[in-house]
């Protein structure tokens, strides 16, 4: 029997019939978490506190490495809130130097700031799984986005049958489900989608269990 995946969520949680991957932000959320949850490492956008910078950046190379930490995120660009942009694209491209690094994967958080993702990932060329997690905008920049190389993942968006985000997931078999900073069970989401896709929970479980494989995090 395949588990629950919850490629990102926020809340801390030991479920046995589910595996998660909890998002920590470095500055902003208890790194002791590391211990005893599989993690994404990162800075988010909205937490770049730049006079601790330096040593933010120091500690998140630093525990990186550890297997727990199965991608580096979220991070990414947000045109709506958080610090300037031209600091965000720079705290954005040394977290895409360290994926490559490492070779792990990489989770984003994208508002509104998707040319800007495309020109960096071209510049820094990580060739790691990439994630926009939490997508909800329109069916058309989706598939774009896919077609460019970029993973996508649903959460709370797709509850909505006339988002573009359920649209995508209605044709294509290559996404990932969260349910982000919600009190949603990841069950909750997979129903959505196993009703969506005209399919069963169980075979919903599968074909996202290969997904992770894809991506290396299983
Ligand atoms: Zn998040």
């Amino acid at each position: 029997m395949f588990p629950f995946l919850n490629i990102h969520t926020h809340h801390p949680q030991l479920l046995p019939e589910v595996e998660s991957i909890l998002s920590l932000s470095v500055g902003h959320d208890d790194l002791n978490l590391i211990q005893g949850h599989q993690v994404a490492l990162g800075i988010h956008p909205w937490f770049i506190d730049e006079p601790q910078l330096a040593q933010h950046m120091l500690t998140l190379t630093e525990k990186a490495r550890l297997p727990q930490v199965k991608m580096i995120g979220e991070c990414g660009l947000d045109h709506v809130k958080g610090a300037e942009m031209e600091v965000q694209l720079r705290v954005f491209e040394r977290q895409l130097e360290l994926a490559k690094a490492l070779q792990k994967p990489v989770i984003l958080h994208v508002v509104k700031a998707y040319d800007e993702l495309i020109a960096l990932r071209k510049k820094i060329e990580p060739n790691v799984p990439m994630v926009i997690h939490g997508y909800n905008k329109s069916e058309q920049l989706g598939h774009q986005l896919m077609a460019q190389g970029f993973s996508l993942s649903f959460g709370k968006a797709i509850l909505n049958g006339n988002s573009g985000a359920a649209a995508i997931l209605r044709a294509s078999d290559q996404f990932f489900l969260e349910t982000d900073d919600s009190d949603l069970h990841i069950e909750d989401i997979y129903r959505a989608a196993a009703n969506l896709k005209n399919t069963t929970v169980d075979e919903l479980k599968a074909l996202i269990f290969g997904n992770w494989k894809s991506a290396n995090l299983i």
